[in-house]
């Protein structure tokens, strides 16, 4: 699941330059039984498996010997939701073991001995916590000093100074006659900036008026 997200364009680059490493562990190697199971049935009865506490605590463990972390996450739709400021503290810091949890979700007692930090990617489920790590990690790897091309791109980017984007053109400056904002081809950098700050307070006020601040 993580060979698409991990293996291409910004964070397949992330790694070849070193920026950042990324290891993928697999519960059935840490497990002790025959059939290297790391579900079983839930002691309440109903539908759904239960992922086991021994292999993940075997292999967080066995992790936290070669290295320290700084989290140990668990992706679950009721942790604390991903945002950009969450986004932007985490890549702030070092190292980390994302823990995926799969079909009615993982034995509390590890959320309750192993976890630091639960993180959500929304209000929804998914099958699996991959898809939900993959999210997370490409929004922190992309604000890695170094990783995007040009230094300031993320910092333009949404969410940060709690303000959408300003829409983007580029050529051919028309198109079946649609044209494109004339001060953007004016050459004059004051304007330029203005007329952006203002479309994204515009844009922000329209369609996220809960991330504007005074
Ligand atoms: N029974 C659980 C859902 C389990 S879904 C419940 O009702 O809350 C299986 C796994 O998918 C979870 O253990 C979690 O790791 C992952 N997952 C599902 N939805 C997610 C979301 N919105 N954000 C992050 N991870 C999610």
């Amino acid at each position: 699941m993580f060979e698409g997200p991990f293996s291409e364009s910004i964070i397949k680059r992330a790694q070849q330059k070193g920026l950042v490493e990324i290891h993928l562990h697999q519960l059935r190697e840490y497990t002790t039984n025959k059939h290297r199971k790391v579900d079983d049935y839930a002691f309440s009865g109903g539908a759904g498996m239960v992922m086991m506490i021994e292999p993940v605590a075997n292999c967080i463990e066995a992790l936290q010997k070669k290295r320290s972390y700084d989290e140990v996450i668990y992706m679950s739709p009721d942790g604390e939701l991903l945002n950009q400021k969450m986004a932007n503290a985490l890549s702030l810091e070092g190292n980390f073991i994302i823990l995926c949890g799969h079909y009615k979700g993982i034995d509390e007692r590890i959320r309750e001995h192993f976890i630091t930090m639960e993180i959500s990617i929304g209000d929804y489920v998914l099958s699996g916590g991959e898809l939900g790590a993959a999210v997370l990690v490409d929004s922190m790897v992309r604000l890695i000093p170094g990783v995007l091309g040009d230094e300031t791109s993320a910092l333009s980017d949404s969410f940060q100074d709690d303000l959408v984007s300003p829409p983007v053109y580029t050529r051919p400056r028309e198109f079946r006659g649609w044209g494109v904002p004339d001060v953007l081809l004016s050459g004059n950098e004051k304007l330029i900036d203005e007329w952006k700050l203002e479309q994204a307070i515009e844009r922000t006020k329209e369609r996220r008026p809960n991330i504007l601040t005074d």
